[in-house]
This record gives C-alpha cells, sequence and structure tokens, in this order.
C-alpha cells in the first residue's frame, strides 16, 4: 500500500535574513524523485552573491542570538521540537520522495534521529560547562583562571543527500543552542528536508536572519560558503574528494568534517551467526547501502564461512526491493545516477577479478538488487573504496590479527564491527580495528545520539553529537584575574 495518492508540488525559496526571495539568478532547478523519476518540485538556483547575502544577515543575527538568555534558546529549540513532531508525517514523506528512502526509513530518520536534536542541544546547552583554575603556575598567590566558551560566530552547513534532514540539523540545532547563525547548503537532490528545518525554526521565533538557506550546485554555493571570510566554522559532510577539497580553500577557519566510510564487520568462528547475518542486512542493506557507517566489507572466519554466507542468502533473497512510497519496501533505489555508476563500476570490477556472485548483481535504472559477491579480496575495488551500494562483499581471514589487518588496510575509519561471544577477542578487536566507534555485536550502521561520532583517517576530522559538537561549534577563552590588583 503506497502513502499518498497525489502528491503536492513543492515550489521554494532562498531564505535569507527571515525572507524567502529569489536567487539573485533569477533561476530554478528541477528535484525528481528517484523512485519514479516525479517531479518533486523547484528551488532556486543560488549564486555566490546569494551567499554573502545570506552571511551578512547571519552575521547581524548571530549578535542577537548571542545576547539571548540560555532560558530563551533552549525555549525556542523545545518550541521547535514541538513544531517538527507536528509535521513529522509530512516531512518524511517529502524525504522519502526526493532521497529515495523507504517510508518506514523516511519516518525514522524524522522522528527518531531528527527530532530529538532539538531537545538534546537544548538540554545540552544548560549542561555544557567551563572551568575556574583556582591557582596557577605564577609565583603570586593572586592569580585565577577562568576558562568559558563563546559562540564561535557564522556557521556554514553543507549537507549529503542520504540523510537530507538529520544530518545538517546536528550542526544546526547545537549551532543555535550555543548562540551561533547558521547558512544552509543543502545537497541538490534533497533541498526540501533543509527547507522543512528551517520552516520549523522559523516557525519556533527564532531571530530574522539566524537561520538561512541557499540551495544551488556545491561546486558554486557550497565552495562561497567555505572560502567566504564571513564563516567563522564548517560543518560539512560528503565524500571524502570533497572535504580534501574544502581543507584546500577553507582559509583558517574550524572545519568538522564527516566523510566517507568503508566499514569492516568482523565475524569470529564464536560469533552467534543468526545476529551476524541481520547485522549484516541492516549494514549493507538499510537505505539501499547508501550509509557512511555501512558494512561495505564482511570479514568472514574460514570456519564459519559457509554456513554465514549461505543463511545471508537466505535471508537476503526475502528483501522487497521497490517504490519507496510503498508500506511493504524494505529496500528503495539509488539516489541519483553518478552513485549508480559508482556501484555499477564496483560490481563489473568483482566481475572481472572473479568474484562470485552469489545474489544480485544487477542495476535497473536506479534500482539495484541486493548483491553479495563471495571471494572477495584486497585488490577489489569494493575492498579499497566506498562502494555506497546495496553490496555485501564477502571476504575470508583465519587469524583475529589477520581480521585487523584486513580492517585496518583501507584509508577510511568511521564505524567498524565484530562479532564474537569471547570477551577477550572482544577487547582486542575493539582496540585493533582504526575507527572512530567499534561496535561490538551490533551492526555498523548504528549510533547513538549520546555519543561522538566521528571518523579516524581519512573518514573525518573532529567528532559531533551532543558536548563534542557543541565543542567544535565554539570558541575556548581563557580569562585571567590578578587579585592583588585591586582592594
Ligand atoms: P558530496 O561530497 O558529493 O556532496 C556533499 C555536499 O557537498 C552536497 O551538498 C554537495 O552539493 C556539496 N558539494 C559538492 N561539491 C562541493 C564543493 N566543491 N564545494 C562545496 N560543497 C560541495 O557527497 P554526497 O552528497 O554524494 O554524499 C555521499 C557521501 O557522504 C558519501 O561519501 C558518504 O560516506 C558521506 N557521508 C558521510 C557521513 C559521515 O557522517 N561521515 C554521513 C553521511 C554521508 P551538491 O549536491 O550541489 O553537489
Amino acid at each position: 500500500m503506497s502513502v499518498i495518492v497525489e502528491p503536492e508540488l513543492l515550489e521554494k525559496k532562498l531564505f535569507i535574513g527571515g525572507e524567502w526571495v529569489d536567487s539573485e539568478s533569477g533561476e530554478v532547478f528541477e528535484v525528481r524523485s528517484p523512485g519514479d523519476g516525479s517531479l518533486v518540485g523547484t528551488v532556486p538556483k543560488g549564486t555566490e552573491a546569494d551567499v554573502q547575502r545570506a552571511i551578512e544577515a547571519a552575521t547581524q543575527a548571530q549578535k542577537v542570538l548571542a545576547a539571548m538568555s540560555v532560558r530563551r534558546r533552549a525555549e525556542l529549540l523545545w518550541r521547535a521540537f514541538e513544531i517538527a513532531q507536528r509535521r513529522a508525517e509530512g516531512d518524511a514523506i517529502t524525504l522519502c520522495r526526493e532521497c529515495g528512502k523507504t517510508i518506514t526509513e523516511a519516518r525514522s530518520e524524522v522522528s527518531h534521529y531528527n527530532n530529538p536534536h532539538y531537545i538534546e542541544a537544548a538540554e545540552g546547552l544548560k549542561r555544557f560547562r567551563g572551568a575556574v583554575h583556582p591557582w596557577t603556575q605564577s609565583d603570586s598567590t593572586d592569580k585565577r583562571i577562568v576558562v568559558t566558551r563563546e559562540p564561535i560566530g557564522v556557521v556554514g552547513i553543507i549537507s549529503p543527500w542520504n540523510w537530507p534532514a538529520d544530518i545538517p540539523n546536528i550542526a544546526a540545532s547545537h549551532a543555535l543552542a550555543v548562540g551561533d547563525a547558521i547558512v544552509f547548503k543543502p545537497a541538490s537532490t534533497t533541498p526540501f528536508s533543509v527547507i522543512n528545518l528551517a520552516e520549523v525554526y522559523e516557525e519556533a521565533g527564532f531571530p530574522p536572519g539566524s537561520v538561512n538557506v541557499v540551495t544551488g550546485p556545491g561546486t558554486t554555493v557550497g565552495a562561497e560558503l567555505v572560502r567566504n571570510p564571513g564563516t567563522n566554522a564548517i560543518h560539512f559532510t560528503g565524500e571524502t574528494a570533497t572535504g580534501e577539497y574544502l581543507t584546500q580553500i577553507a582559509g583558517v577557519k574550524r572545519l568538522l568534517l564527516e566523510l566517507g566510510g568503508n566499514g569492516p564487520l568482523v565475524v569470529m568462528d564464536d560469533a552467534n551467526i543468526d545476529a551476524a547475518v541481520e547485522a549484516a542486512i541492516v549494514g549493507c542493506f538499510y537505505l539501499a547501502g547508501q550509509v557512511c557507517t555501512a558494512s561495505e566489507r564482511v570479514l568472514v572466519h574460514r570456519a564459519v564461512h559457509d554456513e554465514y554466507v549461505e543463511k545471508l542468502a537466505a535471508r537476503t533473497g526475502k528483501l522487497r526491493v521497490g517504490n519507496p512510497l510503498d508500506e511493504a519496501t524494505d529496500m528503495g533505489p539509488l539516489n541519483n545516477v553518478a552513485n549508480a555508476r559508482k556501484v555499477q563500476e564496483h560490481i563489473d570490477d568483482a566481475r572481472e577479478r572473479g568474484g562470485e556472485f552469489v545474489c544480485g548483481g544487477t542495476i535497473e535504472g536506479l534500482y539495484c538488487q541486493p548483491t553479495i559477491v563471495d571471494g572477495v579480496t584486497s585488490e577489489f575495488l569494493m575492498a579499497r573504496d566506498e562502494t555506497f551500494g546495496p553490496v555485501a562483499p564477502i571476504m575470508t581471514f583465519g587469524t583475529i590479527d589477520e581480521a585487523i589487518e584486513i580492517a585496518n588496510e583501507t584509508p577510511y575509519g568511521l564505524q567498524g564491527a565484530a562479532f564474537t561471544s569471547s570477551l577477550r577477542t572482544a577487547w582486542l578487536l575493539g582496540e585493533g580495528i582504526k575507527c572512530g566507534t567499534v561496535h561490538i555485536n551490533d551492526t555498523n550502521n548504528t549510533w547513538d545520539q549520546l555519543a561522538p561520532f566521528g571518523g579516524f583517517k581519512k573518514s573525518g576530522l573532529g567528532r559531533e553529537l551532543t558536548n563534542y559538537v557543541m565543542e567544535e561549534l565554539t570558541e575556548v577563552k581563557q580569562i585571567t584575574f590578578d587579585l592583588s590588583k585591586v582592594r
């Protein structure tokens, strides 16, 4: 059963200084649903001049925000939460249509991941602490040091299409909480989820200019946001190659980079096999594999290989691929043609190298069948690079040292996972796998909103969620006092 009959055509504008306005280019571009190619709507094709206007508005509004009491900012965020909850179903349908994730996944992104950010930011703000150093290294006993934090200023938020509401709102909610103003630049295939966030903040009553949205190409609008000296910090989530380019044009400003992954899922010979199969189903096929935390490589101990692959294939065969708006669909399409080409390239490479296709391996339009490739070795493209599609490459190992070596042989280090029933093996894998997170006996494709999130190596710079992202979005300030100079 499909959830909507007659989808509304969306025609949205830029949001600058509290007004919904056209781009100075006068141009718009179309957004089409990856599910069936239908028109979702249009948004303005912003320019560098629009970015400049948005940064100027944010700079003025930031002073207003920073002068507000903490209690007031927290109240606005709570109000935003209530508004977002009220809109949740409509926002999930829009997200489903523009992104292509299933309606179940879209509802989960909106209600389970995105909407709690407003509350976490409001409450985290109240618990954000500085420090007082009651003594110093000076000979004088009259010196004191206070370490406090101030808003960093204007934050540019450049976001991808795979989590088009949740990811930009991690930065947005926490930036607004600490008194920063923001300029959003959403992914061009999924701009409406960010526009929905801006509508929520507007209705909640945030001062005009504290939230701005400029839609348009990454290469012009996104790059200008990074290059422009008016932004003090950039929260960027996207491909490693784009992130590396941004480090070259940013100049001296805070960069929080959440980049690509190639997560290993290690299945030891003492693992709970059924649980490890379910972990790969979520890890490899959730959102058609288009998640930075996905299980991009499944490393299976030789002793349990046959049983594991057989059970994984049986479970994969039950997945229903189709229209993302259909409640019964387990896996929707890939989001865009460029990503489909990359997945195809990895599949072709695996065929040429003699990979054994246990199931799947075909792409029609944007729909890729859930694919299991056995006999993958470190030379395969899918073992070296991020595939970002519904593919489970099976690699085999014989010892824990071998598993750790394979797990760490890519330039990425976002999330790893391992299944074992031995506490000792769990510790060794937890410590040995070089990733920002290692889940023991859980899928790669999960994260806790109250824990630090981010990558080692080429998977990123900095950590987000809770106080970790607030630290990234504030400046540390030290104020010293000499009590001997006063009566
Ligand atoms: P891209 O790097 O292609 O795009 C991300 C964003 O950057 C988009 O808004 C894009 O705009 C913009 N952009 C593109 N080029 C530039 C540029 N030259 N200057 C400034 N901005 C630019 O990534 P995808 O959207 O394809 O997202 C998928 C990637 O994101 C995967 O590698 C995935 O692993 C990673 N990711 C990482 C996460 C993490 O937390 N580590 C979480 C989610 C995804 P436009 O759309 O207009 O091109």
